[in-house]
This record gives structure tokens, C-alpha cells and sequence, in this order.
């Protein structure tokens, strides 16, 4: 029986991570980091983010607007951190809907 309940322990913790993965609802009200402080010159900027682009960073997920915001936040991530915790904020208002 108790190795049941320790079975069962594992399995909640085990969806809990899973629920935290799982992908965005929408990106609405999320502000590409890069765009906000001084955009990249792709061409395909705006500040709407895509839940397809997306890199990890401190554990979590950034999400941008194109690759080319990719690339500029790959470069230097300090520049980009301030916006990045705006971000974080409201994916975590969001999740906790
Ligand atoms: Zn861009
Ligand atoms: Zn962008």
C-alpha cells in the first residue's frame, strides 16, 4: 500500500511539471523583449510574439517575434532582461488564471 501512495506522489509531481510545459494558450499582451528595447532588421519584426519562437533562458522559455530577435537576444540576453521579466510577468499572470 505505501509504495502505492509514494507511486501516486510521483505521478501528481510528474503532471504538475507537465502542466507548467505546456504551451501557451495565447500570446496576447506578451511583448517581444528584443523588439521592445530596439527590434533586429529582419523584416518580419512587430512586437506580437509566435508561440513557435522561442528560446530557453534561466530555465524558462523567451518568446520572440521572429528569428532574427532570436538571434539578437542569443547575442548579448543582458541587454534584453528587463523586457524579458515583463514578459515572464505576464505569462505568469496568465498561467495562473
Ligand atoms: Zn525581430
Ligand atoms: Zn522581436
Amino acid at each position: 500500500m505505501k509504495t502505492l501512495i509514494i507511486l501516486f506522489a510521483a505521478l501528481a509531481s510528474i503532471s504538475q511539471l507537465h502542466a507548467a510545459e505546456k504551451p501557451l494558450k495565447d500570446v496576447k499582451d506578451m511583448v517581444c523583449p528584443v523588439k521592445a528595447t530596439e527590434g533586429c532588421d529582419s523584416g518580419y519584426c512587430s512586437k506580437k510574439v509566435k508561440r513557435d519562437i522561442f528560446v530557453e533562458h534561466e530555465g524558462r522559455k523567451v518568446y520572440f517575434c521572429c528569428k532574427g530577435c532570436v538571434k539578437a537576444f542569443k547575442e548579448d540576453p543582458k541587454n534584453f532582461m528587463e523586457k524579458t521579466k515583463e514578459q515572464w510577468k505576464v505569462i505568469d499572470a496568465k498561467s495562473g488564471e
